[in-house]
């Protein structure tokens, strides 16, 4: 008998057809003796109209309200599903947010979750009921209600199996795990049976879609297993662990890529103490990220290029900063670049491997494709290439690591 949470996405609850069939998924982990907690997101596109109300009602609307007009998606998926599982014959209710209560700060739109009181489900799981949460959604400590920022049903899960003390997060999606790359790219991609904390955050934050990079932050603070699986198919997921539960690691263990990148070169900025603390950071005063930096060293002495990227969202808001302090920082030109991705090459193996970028260096080399900047930490290589090559780059990376499927 195991404790667990099970998580479904929008796909999974997309009609009253695919709720029931939810349901019988939760009835046979009922009935195999087990207590369970089920996070529901929205119906598949709703969560998108909510938000286009909001918008069309007036283009700066006050959070506080947009969150109840989005929340909404998940209160509807938890009720029918508890609906569904109680005609199954299974005891079941439904917890929104602020019933739980799941607290959190009072950023709306992207609030996080300070604490969840969860004795009273504990002690109903415990006498057979299912539980059915309405995920994405808490209550700030106002009690107004608020939202985790989008696919936050993901940490929804996640935090509610470290509060209840689940064995296991099974998230179940519309892909059957975590792959070594984008299928829809590369056909030799392979399901991962195994992945670290470490690796996943990587991934996640790198451009893979398949969970929120929030969940899996919070998943290796507080050591939940969570699953990653399909729910059309039967087959076993990707598990995300610990790392020395990952018994033979490969080097390179995914491929990970993200076309939200923009870069902007800044040329022929003074060459002296203090300039790059000068541009940057009134770039972050604007809440603008800033991720890769290159500075060149300029042939004549006195100047050098500087470039960066920074997210396709925060791209105008840069240019325009920049643009209208130009003469402060000083320097001559400023060359914007949209069409350019980032693809990264993620493995905990690399911390005891050298030789791990020169491998994607000339794999790209061989294919002509240019660097334009390069960034690494302990587990990753990223670099940044013009967009065209996406696909060559991956498969040839892909390729190159030994990573195809035989
Ligand atoms: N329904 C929300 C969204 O679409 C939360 C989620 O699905 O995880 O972003
Ligand atoms: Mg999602």
């Amino acid at each position: 008998m195991a404790r667990i949470v099970m998580k479904f996405g929008g796909t999974s609850v997309a009609n009253v057809e695919r709720i029931k069939s939810v349901a019988r998924k939760v009835k046979a982990e009922v009935d195999a003796g087990n207590q369970v907690g089920v996070v529901v997101s929205a119906m598949s596109g709703v969560t998108n109209q909510l938000e286009g109300y909001a918008r069309d009602t007036a283009p700066l609307f006050d959070l506080r309200e947009y969150d109840v007009v989005v929340a909404a998606g998940e209160q509807i998926t938890s009720g029918l599903l508890s609906i569904a599982l109680q005609e199954q014959g299974v005891s079941a209710r439904s917890w929104l947010g602020w019933q739980v209560p799941i607290q959190t700060d009072d950023a709306h739109g992207s609030a996080r979750i300070l604490g969840i009181a969860g004795e009273e489900i504990v002690r109903r799981m415990e006498d057979g009921q299912a539980a059915v949460f309405a995920g994405f959604q808490g209550v700030d400590p106002q009690g107004r209600v608020t939202t985790l920022g989008r696919g936050g049903s993901d940490t929804s899960a996640v935090a509610l199996a470290a509060a209840l003390g689940a064995d296991r997060c099974d998230i179940y999606t519309d892909v059957d795990g975590v792959y070594t790359t984008d299928p829809r790219i590369v056909t030799k991609a392979r399901k991962l049976d195994k992945i670290t904390y470490e690796e996943m955050l990587e991934m996640a934050s790198q451009g893979a879609k398949v969970l929120q990079t929030r969940a899996v932050e919070m998943a290796m603070k507080h050591r939940v297993r969570v699953q990653v699986l399909s729910s059309f198919e039967d087959t076993p997921g990707t598990l995300v662990v610990d790392e020395d539960e990952v018994v033979e690691q490969e080097v390179v263990s995914g491929i990970a890529y993200s076309r939200d990148e923009a870069k902007i070169t800044l040329t022929r900025v003074p060459d002296r103490p203090g300039a790059a603390a000068g541009i940057f950071g009134p770039l972050a005063d604007e809440h603008i990220n800033v991720d890769m930096i290159v500075q060149n060293v300029s042939a004549e002495g006195g100047a050098t290029d500087l470039t960066f990227t920074v997210t396709r969202a925060d791209f105008d808001r840069a240019m325009k900063l920049l643009r209208d302090r130009q003469s402060e920082f000083g320097f001559e030109e400023l060359r914007p670049d949209q069409d350019v991705v980032k693809v990264s090459v993620i493995g905990v193996g690399m911390r005891s491997h050298a030789g791990v970028a020169l491998t994607m260096f000339k794999a790209l080399a061989d294919k002509g494709i240019n660097i334009q900047v390069i960034s690494t930490s302990e587990i990753k290589v990223s670099v940044l290439i013009a967009e065209e090559y996406t696909e060559l780059a991956l498969r040839s990376l892909h390729t190159a690591y030994g990573l195809d499927a035989a």
